[in-house]
C-alpha cells in the first residue's frame, strides 16, 4: 500500500509534461504528483485567462451575463467559477468530464435520471442511507427494479446481471461505517462481460480522488459527496460527478441544466479552495487514523479499518486504492459503554458526517443509521455498540490522549503493569460464565492422537534490504517441526520438547492462572496485541523463572500455555500430552520458531475444537508405496488439501504464538510455514504497497542448506547496515536498488509458468551470486560463509551460494540444479562436513502445514510394534467401555532425527495446505 504521501505510478492528467527547460537537463521532467495537481489550478482554456492575473479564481457572483452568443449567458447553464472547479476536478480524477452540483445526493439524482421505467439496478446492501432512500423512491414511483446484494462478494452480482435489463450497478467502497471492501475492478469486469450496456457507478466519498479513482478500474461514472473530504471544512454542501464517456456526460449536462442543481458560484469558489489542500489534509488524517486504529486494536477492541493487517478485503483494497482513508469504527461489546465513551470525549466532536479538518465521533445506530429498522441493522451485521471515528488534522497525540481519557472515564480501559489494558466488560464476562455453566454441552473428549507438521523457511532474496523497504522473497524448506498430541485422562496437560534439551513439564489444568485470562470465544479473532496480564501470570505462576529453565524452553512453554488458555471456550479444557520434534536446526535463522508456532497453534485449534477437519474416507491404496518421494513434496497433486479457512485460522494463531516468542514478528515466517511455497514481502512504512503476496505457480527447487554453526547477532547486524546507510547513503541506496531489482526478477521468474526449467535455474543462480555480492558490500557476510561459498563454487561443483537471513554466521543456501549428480552432491556434502559445517539437502517451496488425520485407519502401520497405550502413564478410566487406541507416541519420541521425516511420512496419508 502506498503511503499517503507517495503517489502516482501513472500520470493522472493529460496536461503535457513540461519539456526540460535547459539543454543540460538530460532527462525529461516527471509527471506532476497528486498534491501538485491539487495545489495548481489551471485555466481550462485561453478563454478563461483572468484579465488581471488574479492568483485565485474570482467568484462570478452573477446570475446572468450580457451579450448574445457568448460562452456564458445564465449561471444555471454555466458559470466561469464553476467551469474552473469542474476542470480542476476532472484533472485530479483522471476524468474527461466533471460536473459540480449542489450536494452528493443531487449528484446521484442526476445519475439515476439516466434510468428508465423497467430498468434494473444492482446495488450494495450496505449503502449510505440517503442512497437507499432515493433508490426506494425510484422503485416505488418510477418503475425501477432494485436488487440489493452483498457486493463485498463480487460473485453475488452475477445472478442479477440481466442483459438488456440491468442498466446500472451501484457500488460504494469502503462501506460506511463497517469499512467493508468491494472489489470495484472485479465487479466492473463482470458487468462489462455479462451486460455490456449496464453502467457501473461508484460512490467514492469515503476515499476521494486522492485515494481511489474508480474510473481507472472500469467504473463508468463516479460521484463524491464533496461536502466531505474534497471541501474538507464542513462549510458547504456539494457533489461532484466524473466520467470519461462523452455520451453519458452529454446526458448528465442536459439534466443538470434542465433541473438547475449545478453548484452556485460562491460554493464553487469554496470547493475549489478546499480541493487545493485535499492531499495534505488526507495525508495527515489517514496517518492519524492508522495510529488510532492500531491503539484500539492493541487494546483488544474489534476495530474496523482497512489499514489493519487482518481487515477482510484488505488485499482487494490495496489493489484498487492508494490509502486507507480516515474513517474507522470499533466495537466495545456494550452499547451503554459505547455511549459513555462517546459522551466522555472532548476533542472528538459528536456529529454525523465526516471528511472535515476536525475529528468527529458518533454511534451510527443511534445517529446516522437510526432511521434504519433495528432488525435490518441487525441483519446487516451493524453492531448496536459500534462507535465511528472520523479523524481530522489535529495533533495526533492530542487525539489519542483524548480518546484514551474517554475510554478510561467510561470504564473501558485502565492503567496496569505500565500499560493501558482493556477492562473485560461485564457482558463478555457474563457470557463466559454462562459458557462455563454450560460445560455439560462442551464437545466430547478427544481420544485420538493428532500428528501435525510445518516447514521452516529460507529467505531466498532481499534479506537486510527488506528492513529498508525492499521486497524479500521467502520460501518454505522441507525441514520440519512435528507435533503429536496424545489424550490424557487426569485433567493435566504436558509438553515434551524432545529437541530442545529434552524438556518436559506438566500442569494441572485447574491450577493455571485462569483468573487473569479472558479467552477468545470461538469464531472471534485474537486482538492485535497480546494480553500481557495472561503472559505475566503464566510467567509468574505456571513456570519457574527463565534462568532456571534450559535455554529456549521458557519462551516455548509460555507460548504453548498462552494459546492453550486463550483458545478455551465453553469451559472446554482438553487434557493431553504434546510432543514436539524438529528436523530444522533451532536458532539457525530457518524459521524453527515459526514452524513450532504453527504446530502448537494447529494442535491446539484441533484439541479445543475450534476447527473441524473434513472427514476423510478410508484410503484406497496402502500408504507407503516403494519409491514414494515421502516428505519431499515436489507437487501438491493428489494430496487432499487442508481447507483454506483452517489454514488461515492456524496462521492467525501461529502469529500470536510468534508474538509471544519474538515480541514483534513480521508474520512472514509463520505464513510460509502454513502456506508453504514462496511469498514476496514488503514491510509497511516505505511509501509503497506493503504486505505479503503468495508467489503463485512456484515450482519446488532443490537446495543445499549449510549451517555454518557460527552464532549470529541479528540485531547488531541489522544495526550495522543502518549505520552504513547513514554514513554512505548513496552507496547503500544503490545496493538496495540493485537488490530490489533482483527480488523483482526472481519473483517474476518463479511465477512464470512459461519459463523453461533450465532458464529458471540458471537465472536464479546468477541472481543468487549477485545478491550475495551485495550482502558482502553491506558488510554482513562472515569468513565461515565465504568459505562455504568457495567450497560450493569450486570445480567440479560450480554452484551458486548466498548467505540467508541476517548473515554474520547462520546458514548459506546453495541452488542444486535438477541434473546435478548424486555422487557430486555426496562429495560436496563430505567436503563441507570436513570443514565442520552441517549441510542439509532440502526442497524449497514445498508444502506448508500438514495434518495426519486420525480418521485414517492406517495412521499406525501394521509393523509398528508399539503396544497400545494410553499416554502418558495415565490409565484410561473407562478402558473397558472404550477400547484403547493405538499410539505412535513412544516411536515418535525415540525415532532418530535423521529418520524422522521419512518415519512421519510413512505413518499415513497427510493432508497439506
Ligand atoms: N455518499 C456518502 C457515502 C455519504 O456519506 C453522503 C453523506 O453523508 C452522501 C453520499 C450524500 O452527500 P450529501 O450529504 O453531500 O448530499
Amino acid at each position: 500500500m502506498a503511503s499517503p504521501s507517495s503517489h502516482k505510478k501513472t500520470p493522472v492528467h493529460d496536461l503535457p509534461t513540461p519539456e526540460p527547460d535547459s539543454p543540460s537537463l538530460t532527462r525529461s521532467r516527471q509527471p506532476y504528483r497528486f498534491s501538485t495537481l491539487c495545489a495548481t489550478v489551471d485555466s481550462p482554456d485561453a478563454d478563461h485567462k483572468d484579465q488581471h492575473g488574479s492568483s485565485s479564481v474570482p467568484i462570478y457572483q452573477s446570475a446572468t451575463f450580457k451579450g448574445v452568443g457568448n460562452r456564458y449567458d445564465y449561471t444555471r447553464s454555466g458559470n466561469p467559477t464553476r467551469t474552473h472547479l469542474e476542470h480542476h476536478i476532472a484533472k485530479i480524477s483522471s476524468a474527461a468530464h466533471a460536473f459540480a452540483v449542489s450536494s452528493g445526493m443531487a449528484a446521484l439524482d442526476v445519475i439515476t435520471r439516466i434510468l428508465k421505467p423497467g430498468s434494473e439496478v444492482i446495488a450494495g446492501d450496505d449503502l449510505y442511507g440517503g442512497t437507499n432512500r432515493l433508490l426506494t423512491y425510484l422503485r416505488k414511483h418510477m418503475g425501477v427494479t432494485v436488487h440489493h446484494v452483498d457486493t463485498t462478494k463480487a460473485e453475488s452480482v452475477i445472478p442479477y446481471l440481466n442483459p438488456g435489463k440491468t442498466a446500472m450497478v451501484l457500488l460504494e467502497s469502503p462501506t460506511n461505517p463497517l469499512l467493508k471492501i468491494v472489489d470495484i475492478a472485479g465487479i466492473s469486469a463482470l458487468v462489462k462481460e455479462k451486460c455490456e450496456d449496464a453502467i457501473v457507478v461508484v460512490d467514492n466519498t469515503m476515499m476521494s480522488p486522492y485515494l481511489q479513482r474508480p474510473l481507472e478500474h472500469g467504473a463508468d461514472i463516479v460521484y463524491d459527496s464533496a461536502t466531505k473530504y474534497l471541501s474538507g471544512h464542513h462549510d458547504l454542501m456539494a457533489g461532484i460527478i466524473t466520467c470519461n464517456r462523452d455520451d453519458l456526460a452529454k446526458d448528465m449536462a442536459f439534466i443538470i441544466n434542465s433541473v438547475g442543481n449545478a453548484l452556485s458560484p460562491f460554493d464553487s469558489f469554496l470547493l475549489l479552495r478546499g480541493t487545493k489542500t485535499l492531499a495534505i489534509r488526507m495525508d495527515r488524517q489517514q496517518s492519524t487514523a492508522m495510529l488510532v486504529a492500531q491503539m484500539l486494536s492493541k487494546l483488544g477492541f474489534v476495530t474496523h479499518y482497512p489499514g489493519l493487517p487482518n481487515h477482510p478485503g484488505k488485499e482487494i483494497h490495496d489493489r484498487i486504492s492508494d490509502g486507507y482513508g480516515a474513517v474507522l469504527s470499533f466495537e466495545t461489546g456494550d452499547k451503554e459503554l459505547s455511549e459513555r465513551i462517546v459522551a466522555a470525549t472532548r476533542l472528538w466532536g459528536i456529529s454525523v458526517s465526516f471528511g472535515c479538518v476536525n475529528s468527529l465521533i458518533s454511534m451510527p445506530c443511534v445517529m446516522s443509521h437510526a432511521s434504519i429498522d433495528p432488525a435490518v441493522r441487525a441483519a446487516r451485521g451493524l453492531p448496536e455498540d459500534l462507535i465511528r471515528l472520523c479523524v481530522g488534522i489535529e495533533d495526533p497525540a492530542d487525539l489519542l490522549d483524548d480518546l484514551r481519557h474517554a475510554l478510561i472515564e467510561a470504564g473501558a480501559i485502565t492503567f496496569a503493569a505500565n500499560d493501558f489494558v482493556r477492562i473485560p466488560n461485564p457482558i463478555s464476562r457474563a457470557v463466559e460464565k454462562l459458557a462455563l455453566g454450560e460445560a455439560r454441552t462442551a464437545p466430547p473428549r478427544e481420544t485420538r492422537e493428532w500428528f501435525v507438521s510445518a516447514p521452516g523457511k529460507v529467505i531466498l532474496f532481499g534479506e537486510h534490504a527488506v528492513v529498508h523497504g525492499v521486497t524479500a522473497v521467502a520460501a518454505s524448506v522441507d525441514l520440519r517441526c512435528y507435533g503429536l498430541t496424545s489424550p490424557r485422562y487426569d485433567n493435566k496437560i504436558s509438553v515434551h520438547f524432545v529437541d530442545i534439551n529434552d524438556y518436559k513439564h506438566e500442569w494441572d489444568i485447574d491450577e493455571l492462572p485462569w483468573d487473569a485470562a479472558v479467552p477468545i470465544p470461538k469464531g472471534e479473532e485474537h486482538p492485535d496485541s497480546l494480553d500481557m496480564r495472561v503472559v505475566e501470570a503464566i510467567k509468574a505462576r505456571a513456570l519457574p523463572p527463565e534462568s532456571q529453565m534450559p535455554p529456549k524452553t521458557h519462551a516455548a512453554a509460555v507460548a504453548f500455555l498462552y494459546l492453550y488458555m486463550m483458545m478455551t471456550f465453553s469451559g472446554h479444557r482438553p487434557a493431553f500430552h504434546f510432543i514436539c520434534r524438529s528436523t530444522l536446526p533451532i536458532g539457525a535463522g530457518l524459521g524453527s520458531s515459526a514452524s513450532f508456532s504453527v504446530c502448537i497453534a494447529t494442535a491446539l485449534l484441533i484439541l479445543h475444537r475450534r476447527i473441524e477437519l473434513p472427514t476423510v474416507p478410508p484410503p484406497t491404496r496402502p500408504p507407503t508405496v516403494p519409491g514414494d518421494p515421502g516428505h519431499v513434496h515436489l507437487s501438491h497433486r493428489g494430496r487432499r488439501a487442508i481447507p483454506p479457512e483452517i489454514a488461515e485460522e492456524a496462521n492467525k494463531w501461529a502469529f500470536v504464538a510468534e508474538k509471544v516468542l519474538h515480541g514483534n514478528p513480521s508474520g512472514v515466517d509463520n505464513s510460509v510455514a502454513v502456506f508453504g511455497g514462496a511469498l514476496a514481502y514488503v514491510r509497511p512504512g516505505f511509501g509503497k504497497r506493503s504486505g505479503m503476496d503468495q508467489i503463485q505457480g512456484f515450482r519446488s527447487l532443490r537446495f543445499l542448506l549449510v549451517d555454518s554453526k557460527v552464532p549470529r547477532d541479528t540485531k547488531a547486524l541489522v544495526a550495522g547496515v543502518a549505520r552504513k546507510k547513514i554514513a554512505e547513503p548513496e552507496f547503500v541506496g544503490q545496493l538496495l536498488d540493485a537488490i530490489q531489482v533482483i527480488s523483482n526478477e526472481a519473483r517474476r521468474a518463479l511465477a512464470d509458468p512459461e519459463l523453461p526449467r533450465e532458464m529458471l535455474l540458471s537465472g536464479l543462480a546468477a541472481l543468487i551470486d549477485e545478491n550475495h555480492a551485495h550482502l558482502v558490500s553491506l558488510g554482513v557476510s562472515h569468513p565461515a560463509l565465504e568459505s562455504i561459498r568457495s567450497i560450493t563454487s569450486a570445480s567440479p561443483y560450480r554452484l551458486s551460494t548466498k548467505l540467508t537471513g541476517a548473515g554474520g554466521g547462520g546458514c548459506a543456501v546453495t541452488l542444486i540444479p535438477d541434473d546435478f549428480a548424486d555422487e557430486a552432491l555426496q562429495s560436496l556434502i563430505s567436503a563441507l562436513e570436513a570443514q565442520g559445517y552441517r549441510p542439509y539437502v532440502t526442497a524449497v517451496g514445498g508444502s506448508g502445514l500438514g495434518i495426519l488425520s486420525p480418521y485414517d485407519p492406517i495412521a499406525v502401520d501394521e509393523n509398528d510394534d508399539t503396544p497400545p497405550l494410553s499416554p502418558p502413564m495415565t490409565p484410561q478410566p473407562n478402558a473397558e467401555a472404550e477400547p484403547l487406541r493405538p499410539s505412535i507416541r513412544r516411536r515418535f519420541e525415540a525415532v532418530n532425527v535423521s529418520e524422522l521425516s521419512k518415519w512421519a511420512s510413512d505413518r499415513g496419508k497427510w493432508l497439506y495446505v
